[in-house]
């Protein structure tokens, strides 16, 4: 009877959403724990987008939506597109979804098939080689590590390509290590592209706004490119609306349509308040983003300092997102006399249970050697998780 699917037995769970759980656990037992693991901006979300959601609720904005999303919030979208990618979409290539998360999962769903290979840079988000999982595909991973700056060349991608090789992930910025892909950069990828014609490529822009090089990239602005490329963006990152759930695909008609036919069946539109939120967001005053994303970039300075200062850590400085993906592997071997340290799962719960920071193991973003550290925290935080993690690693010899 307690009998699961193949598939579910297949799928692993959220790394990230598992540590920050854990981390919140021992807080609730009263330790006093800095949560370094899950990425969400610590910030309140503007109060324009509030007050747009609390008019959308008298206003009743309560019943189903289209399953795409309201046309308002598509048209905002669209408006969105061209003013800050100068990418010309229409409303009907635009689907809404319930956050960023759905909406990858929604596009590998409806251009995967059994068999069907997708590559996968890593270090990658945790979700996606699952998300191809589910769908009965093959994520293939493209290892790049500290010394590419984590971004995959034109050769590297090449020598991936098989016959079977259905879709590219690229997420630039990138989650776990703030890489970013410049325009070049991708268009040299598209140069390979454009020899493997069955080669979709999804685009996972969340990061877009929380950028430190001043320019934003998308694989859509490539020529020739755009009608075989999936954005993925979303309200989340930019405008601190993580709970509200809200992202999006913008893609060529016939990808929306099966999203669209698929969504239908099993979730149908997202929550029609938070649509009108979103709308607000894209549509509303855009100075709360940047005072943000200041912010992020002060954050982002002081934990690369203070993570370079800890012997046997190596870390980039990441050119947008707020991770920070130290290599730890000086640390395995090493112990305390009572914990040993063999991985990076084994340093993350040791700096968890004994240093009270929590962290995510590499393991889950393909990269074992590594740990991530999210600073969507204060900067107060910042100082005291780093100051311990020093102070716990310095007692392994
Ligand atoms: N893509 C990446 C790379 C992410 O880090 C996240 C974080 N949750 C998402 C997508 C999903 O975003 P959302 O909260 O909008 O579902
Ligand atoms: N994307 C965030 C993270 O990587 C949120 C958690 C998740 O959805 O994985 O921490």
């Amino acid at each position: 009877m307690n009998e699961l699917s193949a598939r579910l037995n297949r799928l692993a769970p959220s790394a990230t959403l598992a540590m920050s759980q854990r981390s919140n656990e021992l807080k609730a037992k009263g330790v006093d724990v800095i949560n370094m693991s899950v990425g969400e901006p610590d910030f309140n979300t503007p109060a324009h987008i509030k007050e747009a959601a609390k008019k959308a609720i008298d206003d009743n904005y309560s019943h189903y939506s289209p399953v795409p999303g309201y046309p308002v919030l598509r048209q905002a979208i669209v408006g969105k597109l061209k003013r800050e990618n100068g990418l010309d979409y229409t409303p009907s290539q635009i689907l809404c979804s319930n956050g960023a998360k759905q909406s990858v999962c929604n596009v590998i769903m409806a251009l995967v098939d059994q068999g069907d290979e997708v590559i996968i840079p890593a270090p990658y988000w945790v979700s996606y080689t699952q998300m191809v999982k589910l769908a009965d595909g093959v994520p293939v991973s493209v290892v790049t590590g500290l010394e590419d700056n984590f971004k995959m060349t034109p050769a590297m991608l090449e020598k991936a390509i098989t016959p079977q090789t259905r879709a590219i992930v690229l997420c630039s910025p990138s989650n776990p290590t703030g890489s970013v892909y410049t325009l070049e950069e991708l268009t040299a990828l598209a140069e390979v592209l454009k020899r493997h014609e069955r080669i979709m490529v999804i685009c996972d822009e969340i990061y877009e706004h929380v950028n430190y090089i001043g320019h934003h990239a998308s694989m859509a602005q490539v020529p020739g490119m755009k009608e075989r490329t999936v954005i993925i963006n979303g309200v989340s990152k930019a405008y601190a609306m993580t709970g509200w759930r809200i992202g999006f695909a913008a893609a060529e008609e016939w990808v929306i349509k099966a999203v669209n036919k698929l969504q239908g069946q099993y979730t149908s539109g997202p929550c029609s308040v938070s649509q009108i939120a979103a709308a607000a967001a894209f549509d509303g005053p855009q100075e709360c983003v940047e005072e943000m994303r200041q912010e992020f970039e002060r954050r982002r300075d002081l934990i690369v300092s203070l993570t370079r200062a800890i012997p046997g850590l190596e870390t980039n400085c990441p050119d947008g997102a707020f991770y920070l993906f130290p290599k730890c592997s000086s640390y395995f071997g090493k112990s305390d006399g009572e914990h040993v340290i063999n991985n990076a799962t084994d340093l993350a719960l040791y700096l968890l249970n004994v240093g009270h920071v929590a962290t995510v193991s590499g393991d889950a973003f393909g990269a074992p050697e590594y740990f991530r550290m999210s600073y969507a925290t204060s900067q107060d935080n910042i100082r005291e998780g780093l100051k311990r993690i020093a102070e716990t690693l310095a007692r392994l010899k």
